[in-house]
This record gives C-alpha cells, structure tokens and sequence, in this order.
C-alpha cells in the first residue's frame, strides 16, 4: 500500500502530519509512505508548483493524501506557477474526474449548522460531483457584436461516457451507505441534463439494490435545507456539483471538519485511485501556530482507507475516534474550543 504525501503550504503540513500518525497507527500491512512538494514550497524549492518528481510519485502511489496549497508570496507570480496550479495539474495528469464531499453533522455539534438543530441533526450525505467536463470545459469566448455589446458564451456538453463513470461511481458508494441515489439536473430545459437523466436511468438497471430518484437542481437546493435528511447519495455535473456542495458544507458547520476525495479511473490493487484533502484552504492566517484543526484531514485518510484500499473497517474506525473525540468535547478553535493540532491528533489516535 503506497501512499503519497504532499503537505503542501501553510497550515497544510501541521494537519497532514496529524492525519499521516493516524494512517501510521492502523498497523495497515505493508504501509509505504512517500512524501512530496506541491505549492509554494515546491516552487521555492524546485521552480514549479508541481515538480515532475511529485507527479511520478503521484503516479507510483494506491493514493494520496493532499494538505493544502496557497501562498500569499506567490501572488506576484505568472498564473503558470502559482500553488494553486499544483492541485489543477494533478487533478489533470491523474484523471481524476469524480469529487465524493460527505456532509455529515456530528453529534453535538449542531449549534454549527446554519439549520435548525432538529433539522441539521438528519444530515448525513454524499455528494459526487463531476469533475472533468461541463460548462467549464467548453468552448467559451466573448465577442464584441455589431451594435457594440459584448457577448460571452459557454458550451455546456455531457456525454454518455463522461456521465456512465460517475454514476457508476455514485451507485457504488451507495451500496456502501443507505442504498439511495439522487441524480440532480436540469432535465426540463437542459439538452445535456436530458443526457444525463438517460444514461443514469440506464445505469441504475444495473445496480437493483439502489433506489433512483431524479431532482431538477433548484429543487435540490431548496430540499438541502428544508428536508437534508431525505439525500443520501447526490450524483450530479460540475456546476450544480460546485453550488451544491458549498451549500451542504455550511448546512453541518466547520470548514476544519469537512473531508473530500478525487477519484480517477485507474484501479489499484486494493480499490480505485485518488487524491483526498480536506475543504479547507492552506489558511494562511494561522499558519504555523499550532492552531489548525486537523479532524478535516484525519477524515481524508478514512476516505482514503475506503475508496482506495478497501479498508472499509479502518475508515469506520477513524470516523468513529473523530466522532468520539468530538462528543468528548475535543474542540479546535475553529469550532469554539482551544484545543490546538497536536492535541487533536492525540485525542483521535487515543481513541482509535
Ligand atoms: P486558501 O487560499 O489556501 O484557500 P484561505 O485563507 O482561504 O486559504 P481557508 O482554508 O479557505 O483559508 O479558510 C478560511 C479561514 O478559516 C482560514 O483563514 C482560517 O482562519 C480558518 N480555517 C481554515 N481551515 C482551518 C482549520 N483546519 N482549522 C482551523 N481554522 C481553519
Ligand atoms: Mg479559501
């Protein structure tokens, strides 16, 4: 099991050592880790944000476990060699096309919603958002018409292929939870949504333990906040994806909690290849305090356990310890405590 790890800048290396002491604990068999620059420590220390020796070794790895990148040094630099390239290259190169954010409240914590507490306590969901195409990928430009206005345009496609893969994807991991998939679209004025809706009708044919049900995205927005509990599973393009998984992030709270994964096509021995990290940013603000909270990357390695290693018990294990140290009262400053990074780690590997 070869992981990589790139801890990248700001407060990037504090939580992922304290995610990397949780993977080392599992006592996982035959554990080989690598580490390597990305971001603005790579550019200082190699000219480019994401050196060719990082991407091999991305390359070589079962997966990797990702910080952060962002350096407010580097805003001066051509847009080429800037640290936030480092995460676009490697989602690029490593064809990672699905984004799997869970929204999950925790116990206790529901004063962090922005929901009522009855409500936010009923949120436990999975949105996988297609990475790779849609409107951000098409042909675009801005032309100037005959009677002096400008006009911007941006081509929306999917096709079958592009939408199989991901709700494929999404109807797998529903196996592995409540068994439920809502495909979110546009399909009543959207020719692409029309696509979508067909290919992920006939790719359920394929998966009868999983119950389908299609939502139009304004819909979904809407039942995001007044009735979570009813998603389990949300599978959907690029653009209702990016929306979609903001607005689920405020609904259960911090940003020093929220995990995601970047799954591409390559299979491993164990599971499918990815990159995980947390949401959060390199926050550059705290950065070499001692203050970040590393729950966010602690639960990017039970991502990883499961979609990549297939170590589905491991990743239950690391949950539960982040959801005990929790309900102990384990709090970082991001959520009203002052419990600092290492002390984090501590609490959660006490209790794995
Ligand atoms: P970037 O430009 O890399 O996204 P950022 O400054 O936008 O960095 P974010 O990570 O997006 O930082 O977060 C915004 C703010 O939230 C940070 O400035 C920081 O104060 C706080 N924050 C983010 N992550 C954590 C964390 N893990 N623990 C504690 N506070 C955090
Ligand atoms: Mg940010």
């Amino acid at each position: 099991m070869k992981i990589a790890i790139f801890p990248g800048d700001g407060i990037g290396p504090e939580v992922t050592a304290q995610a990397r002491r949780v993977l080392e604990r599992l006592d996982l068999p035959r554990l080989v880790l690598f580490e390597g620059d990305v971001g603005g420590i790579a550019y200082r220390r190699h000219g480019h944000p994401l050196p060719a020796e990082t991407l091999e070794m991305a390359r070589a790895s079962d997966a990797v476990l990702f910080g952060a990148v962002g350096d407010p040094s580097c805003d001066d630099l051509p847009r080429a060699m800037r640290p936030e390239q480092a995460i676009l290259g490697l989602r690029a190169e490593l064809g990672l096309f699905a984004n799997l954010r869970p929204a999950t409240l925790f116990d206790g914590l529901e004063e962090l919603s922005t929901l009522r507490p009855e409500i936010a306590r009923q949120i436990d969901m999975l949105i996988v958002r297609e990475l790779n195409g849609d409107v951000y990928f098409g042909d675009k430009g801005i032309r100037t018409l005959e009677n002096g206005d400008r006009e911007g345009w941006d081509m929306m496609s999917y096709s079958t292929g592009e939408v199989r893969r991901i709700a494929e994807l999404a109807f797998r991991a529903a196996q592995g939870r409540r068994g439920k998939v809502t495909s979110v679209d546009k399909a009543n004025v959207l020719e692409t949504s029309q696509v979508w809706r067909d290919t992920v009708i006939e790719v359920a044919a394929s998966f009868p333990d999983v119950t389908l049900d299609h939502m139009y995205v304004d819909n979904a927005a809407m039942q995001l906040v007044r009735n979570p509990g009813a998603f389990d599973v949300v599978v959907t393009g690029n653009l209702f994806g990016d929306i979609l998984s903001d607005q689920a992030s405020v609904c259960v709270g911090s940003i020093g909690l929220l995990a995601s994964a970047s799954l591409g096509e390559r299979q491993t021995e164990f599971g499918t290849f990815g990159l995980y990290e947390p949401i959060h940013g390199s926050a550059p603000d705290i950065a070499g305090k001692g203050w970040a909270n590393p729950m966010a990357a602690i639960l990017s390695v039970a991502m990883l356990l499961r979609h990549s290693l297939g170590r589905e018990a491991d990743a239950s294990r690391v949950e539960a310890a982040v959801a005990k140290a929790l309900a102990d009262g384990v709090r970082g400053r991001d959520i009203g405590g002052s419990a600092g990074c290492t002390e984090i780690g501590d609490a959660v590997i006490e209790r794995l």
